[in-house]
């Protein structure tokens, strides 16, 4: 392996690209702003992609398909969608060598070409709720990639839905949220802040933006997903109405929702440490490895022949699992290499443990290294599995915790955020102008409010006036 990992407490940043490429997750495109999300990281994407989309199955959601080029005179129609969107737009203006009558915009986003179609298929109470979901890449131009967090392209679903009533609306996309919140805590082992955004953070034409919050190992929050109530806001604006069952026209109530590629590069900074990644089982593309050890011809083909019959037994089980043969490099390098991406569990297989009837198990969260007769290893390799994703789990709660913190006063805030990260939870007046006085000041920005408004009982932190809710404060990727 060429030079060591650059450590984590003295340099995160460079540490998080140097993993990511390193452990073959992705790296720069040619176009500037772009990125190539190599094997690694589409894997752990497309298990993330899988335990989306069965829950968005399960919560009675269908994908659809909607075209990529959105004319640009259909996303000037919802005023405040249009403004958030504007400075990151890519247009084109030629096709097929002519100059276009009509530019086209690369979709950033579709809730306007899917209100403008919904204006079709929506006409009575009973063609509701349509309850839909895509699957694609979005263009938001951005000359400065970071690694999976920022790029020109990504790759997200975003679900659409249209409801009879509010009440409904609200209540899906608090559903999503949730189903969010179980994907982002149950399979990638990252807890997370659930909560509602201020009217300055929420998405451009939503009513009400809801999302969580993770917490990254440098102790800065990262927005995992969000999920938001678009009130009727884009069925005015895209003229979309119904007639309910007493025979009078109404408008539909929306949600959107979106989980996109950033959450691969969430993962890395969420659990990884100064050997590289530490995959949650759930999403891991190899969970066990094994890695024979020999010197002689003979040791070599009795060692692979109980690796392959170990590796038969636990695919059986269902585990996802890889021999390493390879002849041109030392167990060593194999170890550091599969410890870089991540694989939770390692086996070791030498000639001195075959004549005893054992194996090594190296488990990648705790560090430990157990001994198990062959037969003991796989049945046990589903259990262990478990503890690894449960202890990443364990691990991030604890530091999630530790690094929350209730602020009692401004000083105390902005000192805090400073010193420590992490998230100071104190009361606010509502008012913007105390929102961005604390996002001058510490480069910190509200990540999220309850759900419910409720009266924190103290006073504002920036104002001195009554408090109207608590908000969570941080820096944020
Ligand atoms: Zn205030």
């Amino acid at each position: 392996m060429a030079d060591r990992l650059p450590k984590q407490a003295e340099d995160f940043p460079a540490w998080y690209v140097e993993v990511v490429k390193r452990a073959g997750m992705a790296e720069h495109g040619l176009a500037k702003g772009s990125q190539v999300i190599k094997p690694h990281g589409y894997a752990i994407w497309e298990f993330i992609q899988r335990a989306l989309d069965d829950r968005f199955k399960a919560t009675g959601h269908e994908n659809v398909y909607f075209p990529l080029f959105i004319p640009e005179k259909l996303l000037q129609k919802e005023a405040e969608h249009v403004e958030g969107f504007s400075p990151e737009l890519a247009v084109v203006t030629i096709g097929g060598g002519e100059v276009l009558e009509e530019p086209l915009v690369v979709r950033p986003t579709s809730e306007a070409v899917i209100w403008q179609t919904y204006g079709k298929w929506i006409q009575s109470y009973r063609d509701l709720p349509l309850l839909y979901n895509q699957w694609c890449n979005v263009v938001r131009w951005e000359m400065r990639t970071r690694l999976f967090l920022r790029s020109s392209e990504f790759l997200w679903q975003e679900g659409h839905t249209a409801h009879a009533t509010k009440d409904e609306a609200v209540e899906e996309a608090l559903r999503m949220l949730e189903v969010y919140r179980e994907v982002c805590e149950d399979v990638l082992a990252i807890p997370v802040l659930g909560g509602r955004k201020s009217q300055a953070e929420k998405f451009p034409g939503a009513v009400d933006t809801y999302t969580n919050e993770g917490l990254m190992r440098d102790a800065k929050a990262l927005q995992c997903c969000t999920s938001h109530f678009l009130g009727q806001n884009f069925s005015k604006a895209y003229d979309v109405s119904f007639l309910n069952a007493q025979g009078e026209q109404e408008l539909p109530w929306g949600t959107s929702w979106g989980f996109t590629t950033r959450m691969v590069g969430a993962l890395v900074m969420a659990h990884g440490d100064d050997r590289g990644l530490r995959l949650p089982p759930a999403v891991a593309p190899v969970q066990v490895v094994i890695v024979p050890i020999y010197k002689t011809d003979e040791e070599k083909s009795s060692v692979l022949g109980v690796a392959g019959r170990m590796r038969a037994a636990l695919a059986g089980e269902g585990i996802r699992v890889r021999v390493d043969d390879r002849d041109q490099h030392r167990p060593g390098f194999k170890f550091s290499e599969w410890e870089l991406k991540g694989v939770p569990l390692r086996v070791e297989i030498g000639p001195r443990d075959l004549a005893s009837g054992e194996v090594v198990v190296a488990n990648r969260v705790s560090g430990d290294k157990a001994t198990h007769s062959i037969d003991n290893a796989v049945s046990e390799m589903p259990g262990m599995l478990q503890q690894v994703q449960a202890a990443l789990f364990a691990d991030a709660q604890a530091f999630l915790e530790t690094n929350t913190h209730t602020a009692g006063s401004f000083e105390e805030l902005s000192e805090g955020i400073e010193a420590r990260g992490g998230f100071w939870v104190g009361p606010w007046c509502g008012d913007h102008a105390c929102e961005e006085k604390v996002t001058a000041e510490t480069k910190a920005t509200i990540r999220v409010l309850p759900i419910q408004q409720a009266d924190p009982g103290g006073q504002c932190l920036v104002c001195g006036r009554p408090g109207t809710e608590y908000a969570t404060w941080g820096r944020a990727y």
